[in-house]
């Protein structure tokens, strides 16, 4: 009989739960299960910085339904890849951190790289564990998976000494648990499926909220389905966006604020009143606001604001259940009323106020001119990555969606620094299709050295965009060195070229006419392209009503 050893026992059992892409930075003791990962055919990609590649595990959960590996070595490496925990378990995503970790014989002794490494995991997962023997590690790598993906997603922590994963075991003393079936899909109970109908029904001022949790379930049918047989008007979240399609008739994305704060009854499929839906509260909700909530966690209904009828379970079955309802008793919210004349009042006065900045031909260029040619260049099936204050702010409104998870953002957790990473997980799970990384320069700046991984790996389908003001939030023109603002960085810096550490082409960009020859000679380039627009440090998102976090 064979021996396997712990990293072949971790790869293979990875492959047999259905893991099939692994982001990381090799070192002791973790290069034997990058390189048995590799031979089972889960495709590795070796990062720059474990944070980078904890961000790329966590969008591939999101994209694929099945969670995405860090691996990362002891101590340092392995607290690096807890910013990708935190942001998964923020979002709500599967991932799973591999961490090397010491010889367990030196434990306490002060080991190279020795660290409270499962503590430190313990907070944002919601599976940290030791294997106990190297034999059974493919038991604790199932019940990583499955806590991944069974209930409300999240990340899981695997920690793995040295000794576990050079020692061997006989193959006959092994064992391979099946691989675990994707979530059990669970339904709603029919009383609270019509309680849900009949609330909208008796609606004056009604909203349909799509959330990222409608996208990861993969809901996109039903919940089309269900926008056209109610009529309903529907805003999505920024991640929750092309679910139902960004120009689909009922969307009211432009009249945001109004519908939020005029709705009388609101049902969220997916998504959280938390800050991103300013928790639900007045002034940007009405106070009498009842709540229709769909989610795979029981505990998240009623949060911020009680649930008038909770329907807890799966996304896409509980919409599908409401649809059989429907279907039984159809019933559409009229086209002309009150609400649908102030909705589409508000979406034509932003459209006017849009267009004329868009229209701006000043230099340096506001965001809405550059905005407008990138999204000109943009195939309909293009993945958009997108983080930086405003220019993740500004590309939600202007650059569309028509297809879910086609979008990646700083999420729930606001993270800045997770875009390359996403845009190598996105290029890597669509071959197929265009990505564009749309990042502000300082956004850009907490990974950019992943332009490299990306070139290295082929990954010649992403476009890396920068809109540059010269810092976060804008920067001055020339800098003295020994007055530096906290905000400012190098102004004009020249990002693009980067593209030439890997043979690639970058394009500096300060007029407007200059920007369409550049975005044109990026997408025909044979590696990944950089183009870095330079715009005004004084551009800003049009004037909103509310302050940015105003509850
Ligand atoms: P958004 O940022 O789009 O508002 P959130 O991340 O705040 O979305 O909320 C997503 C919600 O979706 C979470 O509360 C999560 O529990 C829930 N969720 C995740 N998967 C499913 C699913 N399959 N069905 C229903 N709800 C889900």
């Amino acid at each position: 009989m064979a021996e396997l050893t712990g990293a072949q026992i971790v790869a293979k059992a990875l492959k047999q739960q259905g893991v099939e892409y692994m982001f990381g930075v090799v070192g002791i003791p973790v290069v034997p299960i990058a390189v048995h990962a590799q031979r089972e055919g889960i495709k590795f990609f070796g990062f720059r910085n474990e944070q980078a590649a904890s961000y790329a595990a966590a969008a591939i959960g999101y994209l694929t339904g099945r969670p995405g590996v860090c691996l990362a070595v002891s101590g340092p490496g392995m607290v690096h890849g807890i910013a990708g925990m935190a942001n998964a378990w923020a979002n709500c995503w599967p991932m799973i951190l591999i961490g090397g970790a010491n010889d367990s014989y030196q434990n306490g002794q002060g080991a190279f790289q020795e660290a409270p490494q499962i503590e430190t995991a313990r907070p944002y997962a919601k599976y940290a564990a030791r294997p106990d023997s190297t034999r059974r590690i493919p038991f604790f790598v199932e019940q990583a998976v499955r806590a991944t993906i069974y209930g409300r997603p999240g990340a899981a922590y695997l920690d793995l000494p040295g000794d576990l994963i050079t020692g061997t075991v006989d193959e006959s003393e092994v064992h391979f648990p099946p691989r675990c079936p994707d979530p059990p899909r669970t339904l709603a109970p029919w009383e609270n499926i019509e309680r849900a109908l009949d609330a909208l029904k008796s609606a004056e001022r009604p909203l349909v909220i799509v959330g990222k949790g409608a996208a990861y379930a993969r809901a996109e049918e039903e919940v089309r389905t269900f926008i056209d047989m109610t009529q309903l008007p529907f805003l999505p979240t920024p991640m929750g966006k092309g679910v139902v399609p960004d120009d689909h008739p009922l969307a009211i994305s432009p009249a945001r604020s109004f519908a939020l704060q005029n709705a009388d009854v609101v049902l969220l499929l997916g998504a959280r009143l938390n800050w991103i839906l300013h928790f639900g509260l007045p002034p940007r909700f009405d106070p009498k606001v009842r709540v229709i909530q769909v989610d795979i966690a029981a505990e998240e209904i009623g949060n911020n604001v009680p649930a008038e009828v909770a329907l807890v379970g799966d996304a896409k079955a509980i919409v599908e259940q409401m649809n059989e309802a429907l279907s039984r008793a159809p019933w559409q919210y009229p086209a002309e009323t009150t609400w649908w004349t102030g909705l589409r009042k508000k979406i034509e006065e932003n459209a006017a106020t849009v267009a004329e900045m868009m229209a701006d031909e000043s230099v340096p260029m506001g965001y809405y001119r550059v905005y407008r040619d990138i999204r000109e260049y943009i195939p309909r099936d293009a993945i958009i990555v997108n983080e930086g204050a405003s220019t993740m702010d500004i590309g939600r409104t202007l650059m569309p969606n028509f297809f879910p998870r086609h979008r990646l953002d700083a999420g729930s957790f606001g993270t800045m620094g997770v875009g390359l990473g996403q845009a190598i997980a996105a290029a890597a799970v669509h071959p197929d299709k265009r990505v564009f990384c749309i990042e502000g320069d300082s956004a850009f700046g907490f990974s950019g050295m992943e332009v490299e991984t990306a070139a290295r790996y082929g990954l010649n389908n992403i476009v890396f965009i920068i809109i540059n003001n010269n810092g976060i939030g804008g920067g001055p023109d020339e800098l003295d060195p020994t007055r530096v603002p906290p905000s400012a960085y190098t102004p004009n810096a020249h990002y693009e070229k980067m593209a030439e550490i890997y043979g690639g082409k970058g394009f500096f960009v300060t007029q407007p006419s200059e920007l369409r020859p550049a975005l044109e000679a990026a997408l025909a380039c044979d590696k990944p392209a950089i183009v870095n627009i330079m715009i005004s440090a004084r551009s800003q998102r049009k004037p909103q009503q509310f302050a940015w976090l105003t509850r």
